[in-house]
């Protein structure tokens, strides 16, 4: 096929077109921007500066961050609310506020993983700022006044959860108007970076600690792990097998998921390079699932204890948890554990150390930073410190007995089902974020 030639006339009329057509869109796009940053300078050029609140901490615990604070307000201004404003566009944020005389106090939740829903902002520039009432010449009007960081944390950048094959952006920073401290959140539609993850499962224990192993016929498994005529089970091995699962039932809903291992026998650090305890973190995951089985001291498979249960961290609601409990009893085709120590509900437990408020499993406490009270389990000189102990972005964690392994019946469920139980964690994940 011969292509019609094109006279030079027409080519040069052509390519004056296109240049036009790049030039109009250059200037609509730059007066765009200008008249955007305008807006913006607009609106901090009016804000109140004489005085401002004190962010006194701040975090993200998976999808929600939170903030503590004081503030003193002045006779004339009433009824301050917490906002992400920008002048066009205004959010008002929860937050138990108190207050004796002036100086006022605030947190944005009661609970970690509570506050601010990074997963619903919508894309722009916003300011966090006290909004209140005063009076202008008998008429109610509004002034904003910024906050100032009194924390040892600095800028966070949130990746929120794939959604159909799209992320945001948050970049939450400490910038300036002028010499004012100002905390803004900017929100853009962006490329998940490689290295960031959605959610992070650990299957626990690996290929150099099995966990409890357990066999078929009931037999006591000899030291090397060997049944007298049953099937052995290693609790590392199964764990795996929901895990993988479960990997796959999240991609499924679009998730980018990342295991700490890739089999049965890979061994993985506590707290070393992409270690179960630190993957997570790493990977910036919003969630950390610990899965786990279950088992009583009595040797063979005489245990009369049976049932799921799942340890949530301390001042945690437990929104999440009863999804986790209910999906999985439903697809797993199982109940709640039997177990009355540590049960703060039906199927939800929390174990503590000895100060009543650390969690007592470290898949909990370490992975979730200063939320969970993270502090290294340095009294182990065989681990590595944690580098995340400190974090103030980290991941909202679960860890999951699925079910006690040294229970006959209960072992055949779990090997004749796995893909039940990774099934009732994703819906579980799936109802509670939509
Ligand atoms: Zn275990």
């Amino acid at each position: 096929m011969s292509r019609k030639k094109l006279s030079k006339k027409t080519r040069k009329r052509r390519l004056i077109v296109k240049i036009i057509f790049v030039l109009i869109l250059f200037v609509i796009c730059f007066s765009m921007f200008l008249l955007f940053s305008k807006k913006d300078r607009a609106f901090l050029e009016n804000l109140n500066y004489d005085q401002s609140g004190e962010i006194t901490y701040y975090d993200i615990y998976g999808i929600h961050m939170n903030f503590n604070g004081k503030f003193e307000l002045d006779d004339n201004f009433n009824n301050p609310k917490l906002v992400l404003a920008n002048g066009n566009k205004e959010e008002v944020i929860d937050w138990n506020l108190e207050h004796q005389d002036n100086n006022y106090s605030f947190e944005t939740s009661e609970y970690i993983n509570g506050g601010i829903n990074l997963e619903k902002l919508e894309n722009g520039k916003y300011y966090l700022l006290i909004k209140a009432e005063t009076k202008k010449d008998d008429a109610t009007v509004y002034e904003y006044f910024p906050f100032t960081n009194q924390t040892e944390y600095d800028d966070l950048t949130y990746y929120t959860l794939t959604k159909n094959n799209s992320n945001k952006k948050i970049d939450i920073s400490w910038g300036h108007y002028l010499t004012y401290e100002l905390l803004s959140f900017n929100i853009e539609n962006a490329k998940l970076p490689d290295d960031v993850y959605d959610i992070t499962i650990d299957p626990g224990h690996d290929g150099n600690d099995s966990g409890k192993i357990v066999c078929s016929d009931v037999s006591v498994p000899d030291d090397m792990g060997e049944c007298m005529s049953g099937t052995s089970y290693k609790e590392s091995d199964l764990n795996f097998t929901v895990s993988k699962a479960l990997k796959e039932e999240l991609e499924k809903l679009g998730y980018k998921v990342k295991l700490t291992r890739d089999s049965k026998t890979d061994t993985v650090p506590t707290y070393g390079e992409m270690g179960s305890a630190t993957t997570a973190n790493t990977t910036k995951s919003k969630f950390n699932f610990a899965l786990h089985h279950n088992s009583t001291n009595i040797p063979g498979g005489m245990s009369s204890t049976y049932g799921l249960e799942v340890y949530v961290a301390g001042d945690s609601n437990f929104d999440l948890a009863k999804l986790l409990v209910q999906n999985v009893c439903k697809y797993g085709n199982t109940s709640t554990s039997t177990k009355d120590e540590f049960k703060v509900k039906d199927g939800i437990y929390q174990r503590f150390s000895d100060d009543g408020i650390t969690p007592y499993y470290y898949m909990i406490r370490e992975v979730g930073g200063i939320a969970t009270h993270a502090y290294v389990d340095g009294n182990n000189e065989e681990y590595d410190a944690n580098p995340y102990y400190n974090s103030n972005h980290t991941a909202e964690g679960y860890l999951l007995e699925l079910g006690y392994i040294d229970n006959v019946r209960e072992l055949q469920n779990i090997l004749d089902n796995p893909k039940g139980y990774a099934r009732g964690i994703a819906s579980a994940l799936d109802d509670y974020l939509n």
